[in-house]
This record gives structure tokens, C-alpha cells and sequence, in this order.
């Protein structure tokens, strides 16, 4: 028979480390720790594989479930010595999800499962302490209440609340045996006013429902909407654990925490945690009461502590990656309840990647596999400029860095709302719950007034890599008014005022701070010297001017793949001449107006091939829709026409002549420069000059002389001769020549079709992808956004194929030209330059096809070069979020 159920701790386990995909992330690492000897409780998963069974059908579970959950609670009592609803000797377990992915705080989990009155009678009696008896009760009654029968968790609170000023205490630790038996009375009767039932008082009863509720758990919407951020897909569904419960709450000697073995903000090797004392399941990460630095847990119960410096070492060593831990101490004895790899920051991914190589636990590709390429955006991201002044109003817990600027929002929905409008938010709560991961993950940061670093506001931001300050007691946050006041008075802001978190520190400023750029520290340098010696792909940027060929080449970028020409066409300077030339009605005309474009160009070109000292640019010539140029403003026309010398008419009746109904498919590219020869001429002539004066500097430059939106063989056959002619013609009039190339932009489907026959007078290929996806699939690019939203919704497409190269259509092409062209011309040189050059996905497919280099924005080249690797490395990265 198929097995569905797997035990574990207690001195054996069935599952490992390895058994993810059946086991779940926390029922296989409960498995392995049990294995390694840590001290885990033992219990049993019941399998993804019965998720499955039971969401193909119709919510059923496959035969013989019940049966084999039965013999592993039997071996579970004999293994613990204790027996499901026995008053003498009971057993109580937790009911907890987990897929083979963690996804924190997505689904639910129950404790104490299997107290009634009498069990509880028996328990009081067996362990003299009534209070534990009752607070563990009253627990399993919200639990229960909440997660297995959806009644709104403010309801108990709200008992709990008027239980605590009935009592005049304020920590629900001060609540007595009396008042937690009360509480509980209260509870039962919020259930069952709530629910129209009673609390099932058969454990085996509690039980079922527990498990029902976690496999339901797998399809709520906010289950549904964390796996569609984080692209999760391909999972059987949640596993489900059921475990003898271990207790924090006992008194003083007991009490629960979690830990992560690095900083995962910072990632030094430092051991990194939080507990509370007398307190049960997620107390901690819940925000009830604040919870204490792990160190100190050094003076409060130091045999303790040396033991849970021993499992972090042990961990690491074991899974070789930063761990997040569970654990509980019941009556000074320490038992582990979870740890998987720890989520990070970007900044932490890289350091502990780096240091790991360094301390001899991992080798370098395995460090390489372990940060995503677009993680290190996050490293990318601006930090709050240090020359202006700060006046925090309030100072939080840094708990995830970096600097965010936005307009105050109150609510998730309100964050969503605001961001499609286009208006940079921050997302302002008291804490945050699962329910609010939409609204966290478009906004520019997050500020919490509660929770610690290990929040569920804390955690997620971390992941998402968006700056967080999370528990700025300070302030208080209304949100129902929509503002934030101190408690001496007074409100600070209210909705829609700018303010400013720095993650890094914790500080919150009202208004706008100005940020500045990053700067990458040494540890991603180092990671990404490795990539550049693990990867095959070149990588060079897009940049128009010589700053940005500046800043590309500090990312590391090896040339530039794209400079686009019309850049230098619309300064302010420049425009009447550029239209002098499109309205000239004869070739004389429009040499007078070229003659004053010449030395701008030619100076703009100098600049680039000086800050690319050594490296390739590729020049493509001019290519925008003539209709971005043209005069359309009166005032503009008469301008002109004044220029020229000309009746307002004249222009008029020019710029209607000049008019195309789809100007993106219009006269533009080498089409431009067969009509008009003399201005491809000109551009030729300026690289030509500007190459010369740049070599006579000493510079080494290599320039690439690129053609735009070439179909056919005659087109770039005589741009080719023409750019010959011209660059023959400016090395004549000198005593040198520099070398360079003739090529082509391929981005017109016919191109690629025809790529054999091109290529005889093309020595290199770029392709332009973002023109020939748009005209593969026949999506204007301008106008996609009126229907490409819904398409990707009804998954019609499966990403954007704007964003993501299409592998299986347009890819198709660029495979295709890729071999043909070489069929012609062994060494033609090979790259993209379109968007899809700084993404991940479409980088590891330019690998594929054999591409020489990819060219993407500045920002992006780090990315690209880490992307790279990955590719050349051959597998999927493990980002540490298993
Ligand atoms: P999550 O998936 O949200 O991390 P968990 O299943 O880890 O949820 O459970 C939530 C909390 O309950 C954790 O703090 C965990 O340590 C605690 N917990 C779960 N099972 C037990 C148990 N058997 N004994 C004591 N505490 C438990
Ligand atoms: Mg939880
Ligand atoms: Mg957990």
C-alpha cells in the first residue's frame, strides 16, 4: 500500500532532509533534526500526496487514511507514554501545516489538541498546576475557534482584554488559575455562540477537524495570493504534522523563542534571536508581550543556553546555510520545533554566501547558487543621503534596511490602491497579518508600532527586501482615524503625508529625505568576481551618454550593447536642428541643418568611447518614429518656420505630409537612412572623427557600427557600404584608422528568417527584443497595457513577454538567426540589447542559444553578471527560502 504517513522523533524517523516534496519543509527537517539527535517532539506528517488526492477529489481523503493516522498515534502514545484523552497520563499534540516551500504565517497551526474538561481535571492533577492547565485550554479554544472554524480571533481577544482589567493586570502571565478558568468558560461560550456548536469535547473529534482545516488552509485566498508574489507553483499542497506538544508555559523555568544562527539582516556570524519566559507557540513573533534578546537567556537559564549554542553550531554545520529555529524550554528542558534556511535581506544573502566559502563550508558555485540575481536589486536600492539632517520623530527596530519615501497608508487595501494610482506608499500598521502581504509587497516600506525583529512584519518585509521598522512603540497608530500621534500628544502625520523609514536604523522622519544612490560593498564584489569567473555570457549595458557608461562600467559592465543615437537628438539645444532636418525639403537643406548636429554628436561620442577605454561600443543609428520629432505645437511651427525661412504653411502642410497612422511601423530605422542617406552619413562621419580623436588620446576604442530594423539583405547591404564608405572616407583625411564592426539590429521576424543572407554583410547581430516581440506576437507595445493585464491574469500568456523573453515563440527566431547567421558567418558576434537583457530567465536562455553577450541597463548589470553564472552553472538557484 501507498504510504501517507511518515513518524518521526523519539529516537527513530521515517523521513529526512531530502523528503521535502512529500514531508513539507517542516515535516522533513523535523524528521532530520530528530535523526542528528537534536531533541525534537515526536509526532507524524501526513503527506502532501493526500493534499493532493484531496483537492482532485472533491475534498476526500484516499482510502485507509484514518487508519494509518490511527496506528501512528498509537505508536505515538506508546513512544511518549502518554495516551490521547486520557486524564492520567494525556497526550496533547499540535496540528501544523507545511509545504514543501515555508510560506510564514500562510497557514495555521492549533495547539494543545486533545484537552476537555476532565482531561484537563487530570492534567491539573497530575502537574499541581492548575493556571498551566487553563491557559493551555483557553488557548485551544481560540485556536481551535480561529482557524478551524473561522471565528474571528478579536472576539476571544476581546475576553481576554476585559479578563485583564477585571483582574487589573496587564500581561496575560498575571492572569491567574481562577481567572484563565474563567476565561476559558468565556471562550466556550464564544465558540459556541459563534459557531452554533459546542467545543467538540472528543479529542479524536478535535483532531480530524484540526487536519481538515489545515489541508483547507491550502486554498484561501491569502494562501493563493503568497504563492502568486513569490511565483511558487508545482507544489503537491501542505503536509501536516502532528506533534506531542511540549510547553512553554509552564512557570518560569519554561518558556519559548526563536533564533536565527547569522544576523539574516546584517548577516554577521552572530547568533541572533528572541524568547519570552512562561509563554507558548508564536507569543513571541505574535507581539503580546516584548520579547527579550536571546543573550539573555544566558543569565535567565544558562544550561540552557550553552545547549542552544551547541544545536546553532550543530545546525550549520549540518545543513551548511543559516537556520531559523523554533524552540521550547518546558521546565528547563530545551526541545526544537522547527528550522528550515533562514530568510535574509539581499545584503545578508551575499555575506553569508561569501563567508561560508571563506570558512570552508560551501564552495564557491554553491555560494553563487545561493543568491538570486534579482535579490541583489535590493543591494541596488538608494539609502537616505548622510549631508542632510534628520529629525527622527520616533525609533523603531531596524528590521529590514534600506531607506523608503512615500505617502502614509493605514491599510492594505489602501497600499494597493494608492500604488496603482502610481503614488509611492508606505504601508503604517500596529502589526501586520498574512492578510496584508498584497499591500506589503507594492508598498515602498513598512512601519509597525508593535512586533520584534522576528514579526511577521519584520520577516516578510526581509524577504520582499523592502526597508521595515517594526516596533516603534513610540508611536500610535490609529488606524481608523489614519494617523500616527506620540504618546506625549499630538499627531505626527496622518494619511497621505510624506514620511521616511530607515530600515538600516530604525529612525522615522516626517517629509521627504533625499536618498542617494548604493554602493556595493566588498562582499558582493568578491561574489561577483566569482560569477564573472563562473560565467560564459559577456555583459555589457545600454547607455547613452558618458555618465551612464560611467556607472555601467563600476557595475562591472564590459562595453556597451546599445547606445541609442536619438538620445542625443532631443536635448533642448538640438531639437530645432534635428527638425530643420526632417522639414528640409532637399538634400541641401538638410546638410545645413546636419552640419550643426555634427560636432554635438561627435563630442557626445568622444565622451562615450573615453569612459569605455578598452571596451566595445555599439553605435545604432538613428531610429525613432519621425512623429517624435516633427513640431506639433503652433508655437513650435512658427518657430520653425521662422528658422527657415519659410511660411507657416509650408511647415504646416510638411508635418501633415510627414503624418504615419502607425508611426512604430513607419519610416523609421534604416529606412530613415535610405531615404535620407545624409543623415546616417553624418552619424557615421561623427563616430568616425570622434573615434579618431578618442585614439589619438590613447584611448582604445573599439567601435560597432549598428543598423536598425533591418528585414532584408539589400537594406543592410548598403548601410554597409555606405558606413564603409564614410569611415574610409574620415580615416583617408588622417594618419590612422581605428577598427570596427558593421552590424545589425535583429528585430523584424523577417530578419531572423532571412539571418543567412543578412549576415554575409553583418559582422555582428544584436537582437532587439522588445521590437521583436512586439512584432511576433502583433502587440503594440504602447498599447499592450489595455489588455496584457488581463491576459495575464486569465494565464492566456505565462508572464509578460515584455518583461520575460517567450522562449517558445520569439525565442524560436532568435535560435534560429543565431544559427543561420552562423551557418554564414562562423564568428559573427552575438547579442540582445533589448529589455529582456537584464532578466534572469531570458539571460539563462541567451546562454542557451549561444549568445556572446547581453546588454541591460546600468542598474542592472550586477544581476546580469550573476544571472550569467547561474546560467553557466547549469541549475536552479536555491535562494534560501526553502
Ligand atoms: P508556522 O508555520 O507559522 O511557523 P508552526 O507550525 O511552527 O507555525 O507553529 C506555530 C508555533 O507553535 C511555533 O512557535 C511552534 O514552536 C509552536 N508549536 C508547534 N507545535 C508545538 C508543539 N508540539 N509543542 C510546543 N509548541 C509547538
Ligand atoms: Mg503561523
Ligand atoms: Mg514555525
Amino acid at each position: 500500500m501507498h504510504r501517507h504517513v511518515y513518524a518521526f522523533g523519539g529516537g527513530s524517523s521515517d523521513g529526512n532532509a531530502t523528503m521535502k516534496k512529500t514531508l513539507g519543509g517542516k515535516g522533513a527537517n523535523l524528521a532530520e533534526m530528530a535523526r542528528i539527535g537534536l531533541p525534537v517532539p515526536p509526532g507524524f506528517t501526513i503527506t502532501t500526496e493526500v493534499c493532493d488526492h484531496y483537492y482532485r477529489n472533491e475534498r476526500t481523503y484516499p482510502e485507509g487514511l484514518w487508519s494509518e493516522v490511527d496506528s501512528a498515534l498509537a505508536a505515538l502514545e506508546e513512544k511518549t507514554g502518554k495516551a490521547f484523552g486520557d486524564p492520567a497520563k494525556p497526550l496533547l499534540v499540535s496540528v501544523r501545516s507545511g509545504a514543501a516551500i515555508s510560506m510564514p504565517g500562510m497557514m495555521d497551526t492549533v495547539l494543545n489538541l486533545g484537552l476537555n474538561k476532565k482531561v484537563a481535571a487530570g492534567l491539573a492533577k497530575a502537574t499541581g498546576n492548575e493556571r498551566f492547565v487553563w491557559d493551555l485550554f483557553r488557548r485551544l479554544v481560540n485556536m481551535f475557534g480561529d482557524v478551524v472554524m473561522g471565528v474571528e480571533h478579536r472576539h476571544f481577544e476581546a475576553e481576554l482584554d476585559e479578563a485583564k482589567a477585571a483582574a487589573k493586570v496587564r500581561a496575560d502571565t498575571d492572569l491567574d488559575a481562577a481567572a484563565l478558568k474563567r476565561l476559558t468558560e468565556r471562550y466556550l461560550a464564544v465558540y459556541r455562540d459563534r459557531t452554533g456548536e459546542e467545543f467538540p469535547s472528543d479529542p479524536r473529534v478535535q483532531l480530524r477537524k484540526a487536519i481538515d482545516a489545515v489541508f483547507g488552509s491550502w486554498e484561501t485566498p491569502r494562501a493563493v495570493e503568497y504563492r502568486r508574489i513569490y511565483k511558487i507553483s508545482g507544489l503537491l499542497g501542505t503536509a501536516v504534522n502532528v506533534q506531542a506538544m511540549v510547553y512553554g508555559n509552564m512557570g518560569e523555568t519554561s518558556g519559548t523563542g526563536v533564533a536565527f544562527t547569522r544576523d539574516p539582516s546584517t548577516g554577521e556570524n552572530v547568533f541572533y534571536g528572541e524568547f519570552l519566559m512562561n509563554a507558548q507557540g508564536e507569543d513571541v513573533v505574535a507581539g503580546i508581550r516584548t520579547p527579550r534578546p536571546i543573550a539573555e537567556l544566558e543569565t535567565v537559564m544558562p544550561e540552557c543556553y550553552r545547549q542552544l549554542t551547541e544545536v546553532r553550531q550543530t545546525l550549520e554545520r549540518h545543513y551548511k546555510d543559516i537556520q531559523d529555529l523554533e524552540f521550547t524550554i518546558e521546565g528547563g528542558r530545551l526541545f526544537l520545533l522547527q528550522t528550515r534556511s533562514g530568510k535574509r535581506t539581499a545584503f545578508a544573502a551575499v555575506k553569508i554566501a561569501v563567508d561560508m566559502v571563506e570558512e570552508g563550508t560551501i564552495d564557491r558555485s554553491t555560494a553563487l547558487r545561493r543568491v538570486e540575481p534579482d535579490q541583489l536589486n535590493q543591494l541596488l536600492h538608494p539609502g537616505f543621503d548622510p549631508k542632510v539632517k534628520r529629525n527622527p520623530v520616533a525609533k523603531g527596530l531596524a528590521a529590514s534596511p534600506g531607506a523608503a519615501v512615500g505617502k502614509a497608508v493605514f491599510t492594505a487595501a489602501d497600499a494597493v490602491a494608492w500604488a496603482a494610482r502610481g503614488e509611492a506608499c508606505v504601508l503604517v500598521r500596529a502589526e501586520t497579518s498574512p492578510e496584508d502581504i498584497a499591500g506589503m509587497n507594492v508598498a515602498k516600506g513598512i512601519l509597525t508600532s508593535r512586533g520584534g525583529m522576528t514579526s511577521h512584519a519584520a520577516v516578510v518585509a526581509r524577504g520582499m527586501g523592502k526597508p521595515c521598522v517594526a516596533g516603534c512603540g513610540r508611536l500610535l497608530i490609529d488606524e481608523h482615524a489614519k494617523t500616527v500621534g506620540l504618546e506625549d500628544g499630538g499627531v505626527v502625520f496622518r494619511e497621505g503625508d510624506y514620511i521616511s523609514i530607515d530600515g538600516s536604523t530604525g529612525e522615522v522622519m516626517p517629509g521627504r529625505i533625499a536618498t542617494i544612490p548604493p554602493r556595493l560593498g566588498g562582499a558582493v564584489e568578491k561574489l561577483l568576481g566569482w560569477a564573472d569567473e563562473t560565467r560564459r555570457l559577456g555583459i555589457r549595458a545600454n547607455a547613452d551618454t558618458p555618465l551612464d557608461a560611467r556607472r555601467a562600467r563600476e557595475f562591472g559592465a564590459q562595453g556597451i550593447g546599445l547606445c541609442r543615437t536619438e538620445h542625443m537628438f532631443f536635448g533642448e539645444d538640438r531639437i530645432p536642428a534635428v527638425r530643420e532636418m526632417i522639414l528640409a525639403s532637399d538634400e541641401a537643406g538638410r546638410r545645413r541643418a546636419l552640419k550643426d548636429l555634427l560636432p554635438m554628436q561627435r563630442s557626445d561620442f568622444e565622451g562615450i568611447f573615453e569612459a569605455m577605454d578598452g571596451f566595445p561600443v555599439t553605435i545604432r543609428l538613428l531610429d525613432p518614429p519621425l512623429h517624435e520629432f516633427l513640431p506639433m505645437e503652433p508655437e513650435n511651427q512658427r518657430e520653425m518656420a521662422e528658422r527657415m525661412g519659410l511660411p507657416v504653411e509650408a511647415v504646416q502642410k510638411k508635418v501633415e505630409s510627414l503624418r504615419e497612422l502607425n508611426p512604430m511601423l513607419g519610416h523609421r530605422g534604416c529606412r530613415l537612412g535610405i531615404s535620407f542617406p545624409e543623415i546616417y552619413e553624418m552619424q557615421v562621419q561623427a563616430i568616425a572623427e570622434a573615434a579618431l580623436a578618442a585614439a589619438k588620446k590613447g584611448v582604445k576604442v573599439h567601435p560597432e557600427i549598428m543598423h536598425p530594423l533591418v528585414g532584408t539583405k539589400e537594406e543592410i547591404r548598403m548601410m554597409r557600404e555606405m558606413t564603409d564608405r564614410i569611415m574610409h572616407e574620415v580615416f583617408a583625411g588622417s594618419d590612422r584608422k581605428v577598427h570596427y564592426l558593421v552590424g545589425t539590429m535583429i528585430e523584424v521576424p523577417r530578419a531572423a528568417l532571412v539571418a543567412d543572407r543578412i549576415a554575409e554583410h553583418a559582422e555582428f547581430f544584436s537582437f532587439g527584443t522588445n521590437d521583436l516581440t512586439q512584432m511576433t506576437f502583433g502587440y503594440s507595445r504602447d498599447d499592450a497595457g489595455s489588455f496584457l493585464p488581463g491576459y495575464l491574469a486569465k494565464k492566456v500568456l505565462p508572464e509578460d513577454p515584455f518583461v520575460s523573453l517567450d522562449a517558445e515563440g520569439v525565442g524560436q527566431l532568435v535560435d534560429l538567426a543565431c544559427k543561420r547567421g552562423r551557418s554564414t558567418r562562423a564568428k559573427l558576434k552575438l547579442g540582445i540589447c533589448g529589455e529582456h537583457g537584464g532578466d534572469p530567465a531570458s539571460i539563462r536562455f541567451c546562454h542557451e542559444v549561444g549568445l556572446d553577450y547581453v546588454s541591460c541597463s546600468p542598474f542592472r548589470v550586477p544581476i546580469a553578471r550573476l544571472a550569467a553564472a547561474h546560467a553557466a552553472l547549469g541549475t536552479r538557484a536555491d535562494s534560501g527560502t526553502a
